[in-house]
């Protein structure tokens, strides 16, 4: 007899293992089905966590080139790539670890193997033995997440040519590399490989560093990386890769026509791709868009008793999207009264140096909105408590509504941005105004004056400027 469960989760991302948690949490018989042999998803092995461990490394390397402005003398400091991987690999293996706590806390059953739809209710194993097993589920969340997305232009092998997976292993700091891509990974990716000392250059496609961000902070980061000698090319479309030499040699198309580059080895971050094969599609109603599981507002997909969250749905590609559409869903098959997510509150953040985050609507989406609209920036250099550390770089926007000073969206580039970003995320949430910002006394000396200083010049009276 199979075993039944209210719940039969696939995939154990944040989506999954979140949606697992509080399934426990509200007394429902869980399972869930992971086909890797850690639980955690691409967020925890090989997307957030372990590029965060590496941006750590390649912030406190680059601090401790600069010690001796600070009065600390640092005689011939060495960076070890080797020991730098192995602290990611601690740090992953950690979260894996609680990951798997959680799931007994919250008396989730975990099965080992890869999940799929195999009939009205059923959810079939294969596990790892090669014994198939099949579980009643009341209700299935499928959460399969996502994968690097190939193009035929660029054939990752591992050696010369890897995508972010791969490059998470590689065993010592390239010479030179050239990164395909510049949203969130590919901006992170070329922060670290160029502050640990290797010659670095973004080829990106459409016109702007960042080009879903407000087109002032991607100015701001263009700049920004200029600084840091990070050289990219906008407006540039990658044709082909191959060998040359000991590296590789990219052919591009620019507006100032066809180019070549090399570099010692190329990195993949065109973006990624929903998972969809072999969980089962096929045995229910659901008709992809774009590769993606559409859903409703409380991610029900259109077979009944079926619901998708995350990564494999079409809603922005992150952690925290996940795991709150993973909470949004089993709510809703506890039979919770809930609301569907606001996308517009969805954070984004970017954690290249200096970091780049942001929330709400930029200006230009305001505009397109039909918002009258005002906005006001104001600089990173003129906060104190960044010139304390030399990190006076970057700039905070805001952009809000003029009749009613509503605001719309906060554009952060700076020291420390994304955990910045949470003061902004609460003011859209509750509908503030720049002036309730302003009349908000805000620690001194502390990097937060950022959103003070910027509501006050929003309004037209800034304090220290
Ligand atoms: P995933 O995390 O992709 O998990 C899906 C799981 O399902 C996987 O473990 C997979 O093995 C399993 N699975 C798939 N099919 C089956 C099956 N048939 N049976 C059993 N198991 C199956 N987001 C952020 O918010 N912040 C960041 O800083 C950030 N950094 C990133 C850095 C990189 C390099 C990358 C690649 C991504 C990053 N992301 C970040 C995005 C984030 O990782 C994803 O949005 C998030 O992991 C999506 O969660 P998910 O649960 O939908 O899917
Ligand atoms: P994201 O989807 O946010 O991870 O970003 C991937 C980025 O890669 C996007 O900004 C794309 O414009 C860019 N991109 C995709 N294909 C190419 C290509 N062939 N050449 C240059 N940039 C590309």
């Amino acid at each position: 007899m199979a075993e039944t469960f209210d719940v039969v989760i696939i995939g154990s991302g944040p989506g999954g293992y979140v949606a697992a948690i509080r399934a426990g949490q509200l007394g429902l018989k869980t399972a869930i089905v992971e086909r890797d042999n850690r639980l955690g998803g691409t967020c925890l092995l090989r997307g957030c966590i372990p590029t965060k461990a590496l941006l750590w490394t390649a912030e406190l390397w680059s601090h401790v080139l600069h010690a001796a402005e600070f009065g600390i003398d640092l005689k011939n400091p060495v960076m070890n790539w080797a020991q730098a991987m192995q602290h990611k690999t601690k740090v992953v293996t950690k979260g894996a670890n609680a990951v798997d706590y959680l799931m007994k806390k919250n008396k989730v059953q975990v099965f080992k193997g890869q999940g799929r739809i195999s009939g009205k209710g059923k959810v079939e194993v294969a596990l790892a033995t090669g014994e198939k097993q099949v579980l009643e589920a009341k209700k299935t969340i499928l959460a399969s997440g996502s994968m690097c997305k190939s193009i035929p232009a660029l054939p990752v092998d591992d050696k010369l040519i890897f995508d972010s997976d791969s490059i998470l292993e590689l065993p010592a700091i390239p010479e030179s590399i050239i990164v395909v891509g510049a949203g969130a990974v590919g901006c992170e990716f070329a922060s670290i490989f160029a502050h640990v000392g290797a010659k670095t250059t973004i080829l990106e496609f459409l016109p702007h560093l960042l080009p879903i961000e407000d087109e002032d902070a991607s100015k701001e980061i263009e700049k920004q990386f200029r600084r840091r000698k990070i050289d990219y090319e906008l407006s540039a479309r990658v044709e082909k890769v191959e060998p040359a030499g000991k590296g590789i040699r990219v052919s591009m198309q620019t507006p100032a026509g066809p180019k070549t580059l090399e570099a010692s080895i190329l990195l993949s971050a065109v973006g990624r791709a929903p998972v969809t094969d072999g969980i089962g599609v096929e045995n229910t109603n659901i008709k992809l868009d774009k590769g993606f599981i559409p859903t409703d507002g409380l991610m029900r997909t259109t077979e009944p008793g079926v619901y998708a969250i995350g990564d494999v749905v079409p809603t922005p590609m992150l952690a925290h999207v996940a795991s709150a559409e993973g909470i949004l869903a089993v709510e809703h098959i506890a039979g919770k009264e809930v609301v569907p997510i606001n996308y517009d509150l969805t954070p984004n953040a970017t954690y290249c140096y200096p970091e780049v985050a942001s929330v709400g609507l930029t200006e230009k989406k305001a505009r397109e909105r039909g918002y009258d609209v005002k906005t006001g920036i104001f600089p990173f250099s003129a906060i104190t408590k960044a010139a304390i550390s030399e990190e006076g770089l970057g700039m905070c926007k805001v952009v809000a509504e003029k009749k009613y000073d509503e605001v719309l969206g906060v554009h952060l580039v700076g020291p420390h941005a994304t955990e910045l970003l949470a003061e902004a995320c609460v003011a859209l949430r509750l509908e503030t105004t720049t002036e309730e910002i302003a009349r908000t006394m805000h620690a001194h000396p502390t990097l937060s004056e950022i959103m003070h200083e910027t509501a006050e010049i929003t309004l037209g009276h800034p304090i220290h400027i």
